[in-house]
Protein backbone atom coordinates (compact mmCIF):
# COMPACT_ATOMS: atom_id res chain seq x y z
CA UNK A 1 0.00 0.00 0.00
CA UNK A 2 1.42 2.89 -0.60
CA UNK A 3 0.06 6.82 0.82
CA UNK A 4 -2.35 7.93 -1.83
CA UNK A 5 -4.16 4.29 -0.88
CA UNK A 6 -5.44 5.64 2.21
CA UNK A 7 -8.48 7.46 1.66
CA UNK A 8 -10.09 6.51 5.20
CA UNK A 9 -8.55 6.78 8.62
CA UNK A 10 -9.93 5.37 11.98
CA UNK A 11 -8.82 7.44 14.58
CA UNK A 12 -8.88 5.79 18.64
CA UNK A 13 -9.66 8.44 21.16
CA UNK A 14 -10.22 11.74 20.30
CA UNK A 15 -9.20 13.45 23.48
CA UNK A 16 -6.52 16.15 22.91
CA UNK A 17 -4.27 14.64 20.64
CA UNK A 18 -7.07 12.60 18.94
CA UNK A 19 -8.96 15.44 17.40
CA UNK A 20 -6.16 17.05 16.25
CA UNK A 21 -5.03 14.18 14.30
CA UNK A 22 -8.65 13.82 13.11
CA UNK A 23 -8.79 17.46 11.98
CA UNK A 24 -5.48 17.40 9.93
CA UNK A 25 -6.95 14.03 8.30
CA UNK A 26 -10.05 16.01 7.35
CA UNK A 27 -8.33 19.27 6.19
CA UNK A 28 -6.55 16.98 4.06
CA UNK A 29 -9.51 15.52 2.36
CA UNK A 30 -9.70 11.97 3.84
CA UNK A 31 -12.60 10.21 5.19
CA UNK A 32 -11.74 10.23 9.21
CA UNK A 33 -14.00 7.65 11.70
CA UNK A 34 -13.09 9.02 15.15
CA UNK A 35 -14.08 6.24 17.77
CA UNK A 36 -14.07 7.38 21.72
CA UNK A 37 -15.87 5.26 24.43
CA UNK A 38 -18.97 8.03 24.32
CA UNK A 39 -20.79 10.19 21.80
CA UNK A 40 -20.73 13.11 24.27
CA UNK A 41 -16.26 13.10 24.36
CA UNK A 42 -16.79 12.54 20.20
CA UNK A 43 -19.36 15.45 20.07
CA UNK A 44 -17.01 17.61 22.67
CA UNK A 45 -14.34 16.77 19.91
CA UNK A 46 -15.67 17.67 17.08
CA UNK A 47 -16.45 21.07 18.60
CA UNK A 48 -13.31 21.79 19.57
CA UNK A 49 -12.27 20.72 15.56
CA UNK A 50 -14.66 23.19 14.77
CA UNK A 51 -13.58 25.78 16.79
CA UNK A 52 -10.08 25.48 15.57
CA UNK A 53 -11.31 25.41 12.13
CA UNK A 54 -12.66 28.86 12.82
CA UNK A 55 -9.69 30.72 14.17
CA UNK A 56 -7.92 29.11 10.54
CA UNK A 57 -10.97 30.98 9.20
CA UNK A 58 -10.29 34.05 10.55
CA UNK A 59 -6.96 34.53 10.39
CA UNK A 60 -7.41 33.60 6.38
CA UNK A 61 -6.08 30.06 6.67
CA UNK A 62 -8.89 28.35 5.05
CA UNK A 63 -11.93 29.49 3.09
CA UNK A 64 -15.55 28.86 4.12
CA UNK A 65 -15.97 26.01 2.02
CA UNK A 66 -12.65 24.88 2.97
CA UNK A 67 -14.40 24.32 6.55
CA UNK A 68 -17.87 22.63 5.32
CA UNK A 69 -15.67 20.18 3.44
CA UNK A 70 -13.33 19.60 6.06
CA UNK A 71 -16.10 18.64 8.75
CA UNK A 72 -18.19 16.20 6.03
CA UNK A 73 -15.04 14.14 5.98
CA UNK A 74 -15.66 13.68 10.39
CA UNK A 75 -17.87 10.22 10.59
CA UNK A 76 -18.39 10.13 14.97
CA UNK A 77 -18.84 6.25 16.70
CA UNK A 78 -18.17 4.14 19.73
CA UNK A 79 -17.98 1.16 18.11
CA UNK A 80 -13.95 -0.01 16.65
CA UNK A 81 -15.45 -2.05 14.37
CA UNK A 82 -15.49 0.95 11.68
CA UNK A 83 -12.42 0.53 11.56
CA UNK A 84 -12.75 -2.06 8.76
CA UNK A 85 -13.28 0.24 6.34
CA UNK A 86 -10.07 2.33 6.99
CA UNK A 87 -6.52 1.61 5.80
CA UNK A 88 -4.50 3.22 8.37
CA UNK A 89 -6.05 3.66 11.73
CA UNK A 90 -3.92 5.50 14.71
CA UNK A 91 -4.74 4.68 18.42
CA UNK A 92 -4.50 8.13 20.71
CA UNK A 93 -5.79 6.76 23.94
CA UNK A 94 -5.11 7.21 27.38
CA UNK A 95 -1.45 6.15 28.02
CA UNK A 96 -2.07 3.15 29.29
CA UNK A 97 0.20 0.01 28.30
CA UNK A 98 -3.35 -2.13 29.30
CA UNK A 99 -6.03 -0.01 27.36
CA UNK A 100 -3.79 0.67 24.43
CA UNK A 101 -2.99 -3.29 24.05
CA UNK A 102 -6.85 -4.31 24.49
CA UNK A 103 -7.53 -1.98 21.62
CA UNK A 104 -4.28 -3.65 19.31
CA UNK A 105 -6.06 -6.92 19.77
CA UNK A 106 -9.34 -6.10 18.81
CA UNK A 107 -8.22 -4.17 15.95
CA UNK A 108 -6.44 -7.37 14.75
CA UNK A 109 -9.91 -8.91 14.62
CA UNK A 110 -12.02 -5.77 12.71
CA UNK A 111 -9.27 -5.07 10.42
CA UNK A 112 -8.26 -5.91 6.64
CA UNK A 113 -4.92 -7.58 6.62
CA UNK A 114 -3.32 -5.05 4.89
CA UNK A 115 -4.56 -2.13 7.40
CA UNK A 116 -1.66 -0.30 9.09
CA UNK A 117 -1.71 -0.10 12.89
CA UNK A 118 -0.45 3.24 14.10
CA UNK A 119 -0.03 4.29 18.23
CA UNK A 120 0.48 8.31 18.78
CA UNK A 121 2.16 7.03 22.36
CA UNK A 122 4.58 9.38 23.53
CA UNK A 123 6.56 6.46 25.56
CA UNK A 124 5.02 2.93 25.14
CA UNK A 125 6.62 0.32 23.33
CA UNK A 126 5.91 0.47 19.72
CA UNK A 127 7.16 -3.34 19.50
CA UNK A 128 5.07 -4.75 22.48
CA UNK A 129 1.53 -2.97 20.94
CA UNK A 130 3.08 -4.67 17.60
CA UNK A 131 3.28 -8.31 19.06
CA UNK A 132 -0.32 -8.15 20.35
CA UNK A 133 -1.29 -8.48 16.91
CA UNK A 134 -0.37 -10.98 13.60
CA UNK A 135 0.91 -7.96 11.97
CA UNK A 136 3.83 -6.84 13.71
CA UNK A 137 5.21 -5.48 10.09
CA UNK A 138 2.57 -3.18 9.83
CA UNK A 139 2.70 -1.83 13.35
CA UNK A 140 4.32 1.79 13.68
CA UNK A 141 4.25 4.82 15.92
CA UNK A 142 2.64 8.09 14.59
CA UNK A 143 4.02 10.57 17.46
CA UNK A 144 2.38 13.79 16.67
CA UNK A 145 3.23 16.70 18.14
CA UNK A 146 0.49 18.78 20.62
CA UNK A 147 -1.14 21.39 19.32
CA UNK A 148 -1.61 18.91 16.15
CA UNK A 149 -2.63 21.41 13.19
CA UNK A 150 0.26 23.60 14.19
CA UNK A 151 3.24 21.77 14.74
CA UNK A 152 5.14 20.12 11.88
CA UNK A 153 7.07 17.49 13.81
CA UNK A 154 5.92 13.82 13.54
CA UNK A 155 8.18 11.19 14.99
CA UNK A 156 7.80 7.70 12.94
CA UNK A 157 8.55 5.21 15.00
CA UNK A 158 10.04 1.96 13.97
CA UNK A 159 9.27 -1.27 16.28
CA UNK A 160 11.61 -4.08 16.11
CA UNK A 161 9.40 -6.17 13.08
CA UNK A 162 8.37 -3.13 11.00
CA UNK A 163 8.96 -3.19 7.53
CA UNK A 164 10.50 -0.52 5.46
CA UNK A 165 7.00 -0.93 3.21
CA UNK A 166 5.17 0.52 6.26
CA UNK A 167 7.85 3.13 7.36
CA UNK A 168 7.66 4.49 3.60
CA UNK A 169 3.57 4.58 3.60
CA UNK A 170 3.68 6.43 7.27
CA UNK A 171 6.07 8.51 6.02
CA UNK A 172 4.56 9.79 2.88
CA UNK A 173 1.06 10.08 4.48
CA UNK A 174 2.62 12.58 7.07
CA UNK A 175 4.43 14.76 4.21
CA UNK A 176 0.83 14.92 2.71
CA UNK A 177 -0.22 15.58 5.36
CA UNK A 178 2.57 19.02 5.67
CA UNK A 179 3.86 17.50 8.68
CA UNK A 180 7.74 16.78 8.70
CA UNK A 181 8.69 13.17 9.82
CA UNK A 182 11.24 11.90 11.09
CA UNK A 183 12.88 8.44 11.44
CA UNK A 184 12.94 7.33 15.33
CA UNK A 185 13.32 3.57 16.47
CA UNK A 186 11.55 2.09 19.44
CA UNK A 187 13.27 2.52 23.03
CA UNK A 188 11.78 4.55 25.80
CA UNK A 189 10.52 8.19 24.82
CA UNK A 190 12.02 7.84 21.32
CA UNK A 191 13.54 10.98 20.65
CA UNK A 192 11.52 13.71 21.86
CA UNK A 193 10.90 12.79 25.42
CA UNK A 194 14.00 11.38 25.95
CA UNK A 195 15.66 14.18 25.80
CA UNK A 196 12.91 16.75 27.17
CA UNK A 197 11.72 15.04 30.20
CA UNK A 198 15.20 15.01 31.67
CA UNK A 199 15.13 18.39 31.30
CA UNK A 200 12.39 19.20 32.57
CA UNK A 201 12.99 16.82 35.80
CA UNK A 202 16.29 18.44 36.46
CA UNK A 203 14.26 21.90 36.21
CA UNK A 204 12.42 20.57 39.02
CA UNK A 205 15.64 19.15 41.36
CA UNK A 206 17.39 22.33 40.61
CA UNK A 207 13.80 24.45 41.95
CA UNK A 208 13.31 21.71 44.52
CA UNK A 209 17.01 21.75 46.42
CA UNK A 210 16.56 25.76 46.12
CA UNK A 211 18.76 26.72 43.10
CA UNK A 212 16.22 29.05 41.89
CA UNK A 213 12.90 29.92 41.60
CA UNK A 214 10.32 28.63 38.58
CA UNK A 215 10.22 32.11 37.36
CA UNK A 216 13.96 32.04 37.37
CA UNK A 217 14.38 29.09 36.12
CA UNK A 218 12.08 29.62 33.39
CA UNK A 219 13.82 33.14 32.68
CA UNK A 220 17.11 31.90 32.01
CA UNK A 221 16.30 29.25 29.62
CA UNK A 222 14.12 30.89 27.99
CA UNK A 223 16.92 34.31 27.99
CA UNK A 224 19.87 31.65 27.83
CA UNK A 225 18.71 29.05 25.74
CA UNK A 226 16.59 30.46 23.37
CA UNK A 227 14.18 28.27 24.38
CA UNK A 228 10.36 29.34 23.11
CA UNK A 229 8.77 28.67 26.99
CA UNK A 230 10.80 27.88 30.20
CA UNK A 231 10.86 23.95 31.05
CA UNK A 232 7.94 24.71 33.84
CA UNK A 233 5.56 26.34 31.29
CA UNK A 234 6.05 23.87 28.98
CA UNK A 235 5.72 21.05 31.74
CA UNK A 236 2.31 22.62 32.82
CA UNK A 237 1.22 22.56 29.40
CA UNK A 238 1.79 19.19 28.99
CA UNK A 239 0.07 17.81 31.95
CA UNK A 240 2.74 17.21 35.45
CA UNK A 241 1.24 13.46 35.31
CA UNK A 242 1.71 13.19 31.71
CA UNK A 243 5.48 14.07 32.34
CA UNK A 244 5.65 11.47 35.80
CA UNK A 245 4.30 8.89 33.61
CA UNK A 246 6.98 9.28 30.85
CA UNK A 247 9.62 9.53 33.16
CA UNK A 248 8.34 6.15 35.03
CA UNK A 249 8.69 4.81 31.44
CA UNK A 250 11.92 5.72 30.18
CA UNK A 251 13.29 5.06 34.41
CA UNK A 252 11.78 1.61 34.22
CA UNK A 253 12.25 0.79 30.89
CA UNK A 254 16.12 2.09 30.37
CA UNK A 255 17.13 0.97 33.68
CA UNK A 256 18.44 4.23 34.69
CA UNK A 257 18.48 6.07 37.93
CA UNK A 258 19.29 9.14 36.27
CA UNK A 259 15.67 8.80 34.48
CA UNK A 260 14.27 8.59 38.22
CA UNK A 261 11.42 11.25 38.49
CA UNK A 262 12.05 13.83 41.31
CA UNK A 263 10.55 13.36 44.30
CA UNK A 264 8.53 17.23 44.37
CA UNK A 265 7.18 16.39 40.56
CA UNK A 266 5.68 12.92 42.56
CA UNK A 267 4.46 15.51 45.04
CA UNK A 268 2.68 18.05 42.81
CA UNK A 269 0.62 14.80 40.70
CA UNK A 270 -0.50 13.54 43.92
CA UNK A 271 -1.87 17.03 45.29
CA UNK A 272 -3.86 17.14 41.77
CA UNK A 273 -1.74 20.14 40.56
CA UNK A 274 -1.56 19.13 37.62
CA UNK A 275 -0.69 22.31 35.50
CA UNK A 276 -2.68 24.13 33.01
CA UNK A 277 -5.87 21.07 32.82
CA UNK A 278 -6.46 21.63 36.42
CA UNK A 279 -5.80 25.44 37.44
CA UNK A 280 -2.88 24.81 39.00
CA UNK A 281 0.60 23.28 38.27
CA UNK A 282 4.19 24.77 38.96
CA UNK A 283 2.36 28.33 37.88
CA UNK A 284 -1.27 29.00 39.37
CA UNK A 285 -4.09 29.91 36.35
CA UNK A 286 -7.00 30.33 38.80
CA UNK A 287 -7.28 33.68 38.04
P1 LIG B 1 -6.64 12.65 26.51
O1 LIG B 1 -6.85 12.17 27.88
O2 LIG B 1 -6.87 14.07 26.16
O3 LIG B 1 -7.52 11.77 25.50
C1 LIG B 1 -7.60 10.36 25.57
C2 LIG B 1 -8.94 9.93 24.96
O4 LIG B 1 -8.95 8.51 24.85
C3 LIG B 1 -10.15 10.33 25.83
O5 LIG B 1 -11.09 11.01 25.02
C4 LIG B 1 -10.68 8.97 26.30
O6 LIG B 1 -12.09 8.95 26.48
C5 LIG B 1 -10.25 8.07 25.15
N1 LIG B 1 -10.22 6.66 25.50
C6 LIG B 1 -9.76 6.06 26.62
N2 LIG B 1 -9.93 4.72 26.55
C7 LIG B 1 -10.50 4.47 25.35
C8 LIG B 1 -10.94 3.28 24.70
N3 LIG B 1 -10.79 2.10 25.26
N4 LIG B 1 -11.48 3.39 23.46
C9 LIG B 1 -11.63 4.61 22.88
N5 LIG B 1 -11.24 5.77 23.45
C10 LIG B 1 -10.68 5.70 24.66
O7 LIG B 1 -5.13 12.21 26.15
P2 LIG B 1 -4.14 12.86 25.06
O8 LIG B 1 -3.33 13.92 25.71
O9 LIG B 1 -4.90 13.14 23.81
O10 LIG B 1 -3.15 11.62 24.82
C11 LIG B 1 -3.48 10.57 23.95
C12 LIG B 1 -2.21 9.84 23.52
O11 LIG B 1 -1.35 10.78 22.85
C13 LIG B 1 -1.39 9.28 24.68
O12 LIG B 1 -0.80 8.07 24.26
C14 LIG B 1 -0.34 10.34 24.90
O13 LIG B 1 0.83 9.83 25.48
C15 LIG B 1 -0.08 10.80 23.48
N6 LIG B 1 0.48 12.17 23.33
C16 LIG B 1 0.03 13.21 24.10
C17 LIG B 1 0.57 14.48 23.91
C18 LIG B 1 0.09 15.67 24.73
O14 LIG B 1 0.76 16.72 24.72
N7 LIG B 1 -1.05 15.58 25.40
C19 LIG B 1 1.54 14.69 22.93
C20 LIG B 1 1.95 13.62 22.14
C21 LIG B 1 1.40 12.35 22.34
Amino acid sequence: MNADDIKRVTVVGTGTMGNGIAQVFAMNGIDVDMVDIKQDFLDKAVAVITKSMDRLLKKEKITEDAKTASLEKLHTGTDLSVAKDSQLVIEAVTENLEIKLDIFKELENHCPPDTILASNTSSLPITQLAAATNRADKVIGMHFMNPVPMMKLVEVIRGIATTDETYATVEAMAKKLGKTPVEVNDYPGFIANRILLPMINEAVYAHMEGVGTVEAIDEVMKLGMAHPMGPFTLADFIGLDVCLAILEVMHEGLGDPKYRPCPLLRKMVQAGYLGRKTGRGFYDYSK
